[in-house]
């Protein structure tokens, strides 16, 4: 920790921040009287705030980004090497690390083959959005222009993926927003949307198929999900649900986008979410994970048979995909990309995920046999979220106020963790739980031994 020890005055630095930056997510109105936190160094799991208060990191950076953990130098030495050699060109030519890492990724998704750059998760999502508009408007005569998202799945903060949001809060006041986007509803088998299913993975993916008869098959051009749902409340479906999900598509020539912003690169324990369900999707969004957050990079991924719908008729001179991103030619970062994936190989990373999202979640089921608030254990791999609520047989939401108050008694003990936020009405009572792909036994064990003193301290 050398940041505090080098500055004199971090009172400084905090007024500066107070007095000038517009945080995001947040209501300023609190640091009339308490002083905005600033992270200032971070190593491994543990972060330090401009204070110098150490803590450990079970979020990944606040929003399950950094998978490879904070300081890592020789992502910092692939990054200055690159843009020393070359920092940018525009994405219409290609790049050396691009090449690289698109090679490298692509022998990890069979059946996909074309990546295109962007640089947030947000803007991946809308190139898929633009794709499939374009494919109805140049193959099929303007129709299958509707886009399907699922009740409490996000997908980004532009107003192009906000009217594809299935969390209220997060698009309420920004619209009007573009036409064609058609919601389905979820699959969360805790809040029983589907009493009485034989299989309720079967009756939530066929109720996807219900809303694509509603607004006709020939409306409907893609369906985009996330493989497990995050913000909205970390939602493992049942093992039926993405199998049928698949078929249903492939029934009504839906193509399937899935949004791997948070489950890619290692999160889940596989190299992708989707691939824990054994789907194959026409496209693949990725962007936090990809380089842990040592630079902006976002990736849309897709198959060859999409691709070629923009390449095969050159003498339509409108059929190329008419997009470009500025900073999607930035060289940082498919450097870091490439040197994060080499880390994530070489330290065997999907492994330890996979062990330590085991101990984590025996950790969860043991929790929730001392503490009636936890009501439901979710997730996979060191992606899980346990949902609170103020009486497990009527399943009630505890309130946001006591959620809040364990996550803040968690990071007063020296523990970063998560809840789903307040663009759930009602609904914003799970705790969410994402630490680095690095975590040890011990870092897992403390994670859960603070939760679980800070839910006796809250709530008894
Ligand atoms: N998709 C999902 C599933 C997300 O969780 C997020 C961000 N939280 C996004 C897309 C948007 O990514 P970004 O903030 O990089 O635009």
């Amino acid at each position: 920790m050398n940041f505090v020890a080098k500055s004199n005055d971090v009172s400084a630095l905090i007024e500066a921040d107070r007095a000038h930056v517009w945080h995001h997510l947040s209501q300023h109105k609190a640091y009339e009287t308490v002083d905005p936190q600033l992270m200032v160094e971070g190593k491994g799991m543990r972060i330090w705030d401009a204070r110098g208060k150490e803590y450990l990191d079970a979020t990944s950076g606040g929003v399950w980004t950094v998978n490879v953990g904070y300081g890592r130098e020789s992502i910092a030495d692939a990054v200055r090497d690159q843009l020393v050699k070359l920092n940018y060109f525009a994405g219409a030519k290609g790049s050396a690390p691009g090449a690289l890492f698109a090679k490298k990724l692509i022998e990890k998704m069979p059946g996909l083959s074309r990546v295109y750059y962007s640089n947030s998760g947000s803007e991946a999502n809308e190139k898929v959005f633009k794709m499939v508009r374009q494919i109805a408007a140049r193959h099929h005569g303007g129709k299958k222009w509707k886009i399907l998202f699922r009740e409490r799945d996000y997908h980004g903060t532009t107003i192009g993926v906000l009217a594809a949001c299935g969390q209220p809060q997060r698009n309420a006041d920004y619209g009007p927003f573009p036409d064609g986007f058609v919601e389905v509803p979820h699959c969360l088998e805790y809040r029983n949307q589907y009493p009485g299913a034989d299989d309720y993975g079967i009756a939530a993916a066929d109720a996807i198929e219900q809303v694509i008869l509603r607004e006709g098959p020939d409306t409907v051009g893609a369906l985009c999900l996330e493989p497990i749902t995050a913000g909205g409340g970390v939602i493992t479906p049942p093992a039926s649900y993405w199998p049928r999900v698949q078929e249903i598509c492939r029934k009504y020539n839906v193509l399937l986008h899935i949004d791997e912003v948070v489950c890619g690169l290692g999160r889940t324990g596989k190299w992708f979410g989707y691939q824990q369900y054994g789907v194959q999707p026409d496209f693949v969004t990725m962007a936090k994970g990809l380089a842990s957050g040592y630079a902006a990079i976002s990736c849309t991924v897709t198959t060859e048979a999409v691709f070629n719908l923009f390449k095969d008729n050159a003498a339509d001179t409108m059929s190329y995909f008419r997009d470009i991103s500025t900073f999607g030619g930035c060289l940082a970062g498919p450097a870091a990309a490439l040197e994060n994936m080499r880390i994530i190989e070489e330290e065997d990373l999907l492994q330890n995920t996979e062990a330590m999202g085991q101990r984590l979640r025996g950790n969860l089921l043991a929790l929730m046999e001392r503490h009636a608030v936890i009501g439901d254990v979710r997730g996979c791999g060191l992606f899980y979220g346990a949902e609170l609520v103020a009486d497990r047989a009527s399943k009630e939401p505890l309130a946001e106020a006591k959620v809040q108050a364990v996550v803040a008694k968690c990071m007063e003990l020296g523990v970063i963790i998560g809840a789903t936020n307040r663009s759930l009405p009602g609904l914003n009572n799970t705790l969410t739980l994402s630490p680095a792909l690095i975590s040890t036994p011990d870092d897992i064990d403390r994670i859960t031994a603070t939760i679980g003193e800070a839910l006796t301290a809250v709530c008894g």
